[in-house]
């Protein structure tokens, strides 16, 4: 432990958000240490060094020595440390992640023109308000953002507890912008615990009433602030992506410290850890079965302590964001639309087994969400919950899609205790006769099924579980969608994703989906969306909505097949579930990139092959299966 005067000394020293105690302290929980000159903080076994040495955080020498100190720590197991360099010590298979921090020197240039000119006239629409409390309205802010967003699960879960954050932290300070009636269009966090060095922690945004320019507006109240108090720089954060850095250089931010966070294993798990890897999370108290066959013989250990404030607090995303897994391709419906119906004779009824589940560990690890569903009923597959447990161990946020047919309250009880964020219903009506396209999906059992999982969710006070509304809207049906707003309203739903019919399964067909061409059909359409959307809003519920836009330049794709995956039930990897059907292995249109059960996923996933199809999408040129697929014109 540090003494507190220590403590503070570090936090009025620190140059990193790494460095300030009480923010790492609010959203870690673990404990701090001086290693050398540099601090650390201690998790059971798992020692995260930052690896800057208070005196000169470019002291390589410094940073060596505190990590071979570190090295000597009893009962470690697993050690990151993040520095100005990659530490010597770090051996060959450290999982090793580089960026740099950008910052500004206080007073900071003068804005440019353009940006001048953005500042002018968010100022003249918005009110900032300093060191207000942080109420109602930021809470539904931040709640209206993780609902647009796939995130991890822990990300939703530090962001819902940001007012605790900002409680703990006296260097905290909340800055909101607000339009002339009052209303919260945006609001920023900003940390000036250090003498020298102020942060830019978070911001949020309400695209709907932020104007342009909020954000910038923001920044530079922290600016003003940071100068008032005689910081003689502000740390903006992490590249993260060009859009960030963009946004960072914007303002003359550059580039000052380089960031490399090197992470391993420092000793060889013996039988019972392993063991205790296969079969337990610690943290979490779940038993799994283990998983036979080769993949067996890992130990799965879920992302460091520090991966995961880096991922949740730093916005450093992982590789990809969603992984998306067909656990089931058997399913009790026979709804009009789905191939499952349609080419129920060549179907292949079918679950995937845990042991080619367990070798998506390396993909699950580099993946902020793991969705358990594709074409089929998820619950269908025994192994269900262990699947999720896994995914959960690596860092995933959780969710799937159920028809509801197989809902009581021991699914109900095991969904919310399994830690799933978002369990979303299957919707293609919003009463028995315009649902009726579901066969066998009776519309009354499914929202029975809603409500025993919201009585249970509610019993067991859970908090993190969302559930949704996926809803088919068909062309000759439109007008049900309107209706969905008071049901979602009376059901307790907080939120729904509306989607047509993409893909076409018989040519006869084609007249219940809505092509780009088509555009007296998505004027109908996105009439009655908006008008739909509107109602969402005045009850409280969020209602997300893309139609193909004949304008759309087909470069890109809905699916967002640079940042997520689908793995079939067989074990392989395809860029989006239309392109590997269950029992279609002879069409010219199936592209699969190869099998986990062959091979590592993350090669597959940046296998030559793979990346080609995807570059060929993005350069305009795309594969034979792309070239009709309606995905690439929705916005
Ligand atoms: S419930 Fe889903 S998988 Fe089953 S037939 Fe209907 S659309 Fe297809
Ligand atoms: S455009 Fe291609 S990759 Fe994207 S969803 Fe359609 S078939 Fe899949």
């Amino acid at each position: 432990m540090i003494a507190p005067d220590l403590l503070a000394w570090v936090t009025a020293e620190a140059v990193t958000p790494e460095q300030v105690v009480p923010y790492v302290r609010a959203v870690a929980g673990s404990r701090p240490r001086m290693v050398g000159s540099c601090v650390g903080f201690d998790s059971d076994g798992e020692f995260v060094l930052v690896g800057y040495p208070m005196h000169d955080p470019l002291d390589v020498g410094a940073m060596t020595e505190a990590v071979g100190q570190a090295l000597q720590i009893r009962g470690l197991r697993r050690i990151t440390v993040i520095g100005s360099v990659r530490p010597p010590q770090a051996p060959e298979q450290s999982i090793v992640t580089e960026d740099c921090y950008y910052a500004l020197p206080m007073p900071p240039p003068r804005p440019g023109q353009k940006l001048r000119n953005l500042l002018r006239r968010a100022g003249r629409e918005l009110t900032l308000d300093r060191g207000c409390q942080y109420g109602d309205d930021h809470l539904a802010l931040v709640q209206r953002y993780l609902d647009e967003r796939h995130l991890a699960t822990g990300t939703r879960h530090i962001f819902r507890q940001l007012s605790r954050y900002l409680a703990s932290s006296a260097g905290s300070l909340l800055l909101s912008a607000r339009l002339a009636d009052g209303r919260l269009a945006a609001f920023a966090v900003g940390e000036f615990a250090a003498l020298r060095t102020a942060f830019y922690m978070f911001s949020f945004r309400e695209p709907r009433l932020a104007p342009p320019g909020a954000t910038d507006l923001l920044l530079a109240g922290l600016l003003d602030e940071a100068r008032e108090r005689g910081h003689t720089q502000m740390n903006l954060g992490l590249g993260v992506n060009a859009g960030i850095s963009f946004f960072k250089g914007k303002w003359g931010a550059a580039p000052f410290l380089p960031y490399v966070q090197a992470t391993w294993e420092t000793s060889s798990a013996g039988p019972f850890s392993r063991l205790r890897g296969l079969f337990a999370d610690e943290s979490e108290g779940f038993a799994m079965k283990k998983p036979s066959g080769k993949a067996s013989g890992k130990a799965f250990r879920g992302p460091g302590f520090w991966a995961r404030v880096r991922e949740r607090l730093l916005g450093v995303p992982r590789l990809l964001d969603c992984v998306q897994v067909e656990v089931s391709s058997r399913c009790p419906g026979r709804c009009i639309y789905c191939p499952h119906t349609t080419m129920r004779e060549e179907w292949d009824s079918r679950d995937m087994d845990m042991d080619t589940f367990a070798r998506l560990w390396p993909l699950m690890l580099r993946s902020g969400r793991a969705h358990l569903q594709v074409w089929g009923e998820p619950l269908l597959n025994p192994a269900f919950f262990d699947m999720a447990a896994l995914a959960r161990k690596a860092g995933c946020a959780v969710s799937t899609t159920t028809c509801g047919l197989l809902m009581n309250e021991e699914v109900a009880r095991k969904l919310v205790e399994g830690g799933f964020d978002i369990v979303a219903f299957s919707l293609a009506g919003t009463d028995a006769a315009s649902n009726a396209s579901r066969r066998g999906v009776d519309f009354d059992r499914v929202c029975e099924a809603v409500s025993t999982l919201q009585a249970v969710r509610r019993s067991l006070n859970s908090v993190h579980l969302e559930v949704h509304i996926a809803y088919l809207m068909l062309a000759s049906n439109m007008e049900a969608v309107r209706r969905l707003p008071r049901l979602m309203h009376r059901l307790g739903v907080r939120g729904a994703v509306i989607s047509t019919l993409d893909y076409i399964p018989t040519p006869d067909l084609e007249c219940e989906g809505l092509a780009p061409h088509e555009t007296e059909k998505l004027a109908r359409a996105s009439a009655v969306l908006r008008e739909t959307e509107e109602e969402a809003r005045r009850l409280g519920v969020a209602f997300h909505w893309t139609l193909p836009r004949p304008d759309a330049p087909g470069a890109s794709c809905r699916e967002n097949i640079f940042r997520c995956v689908f793995v079939a039930a067989d074990g392989y990897l395809s860029p989006c579930v239309y392109v590997n059907l269950p029992g279609r292995a002879s069409d010219p249109k199936r592209r699969v990139f190869g099998n986990v059960r062959d091979q590592d996923p993350l090669a597959i996933w940046e296998g030559e092959e793979f990346r080609r199809f995807r570059n060929r999408l993005a350069s305009g040129e795309p594969d034979l299966p792309c070239l009709t697929c309606v995905k690439r014109f929705e916005s």
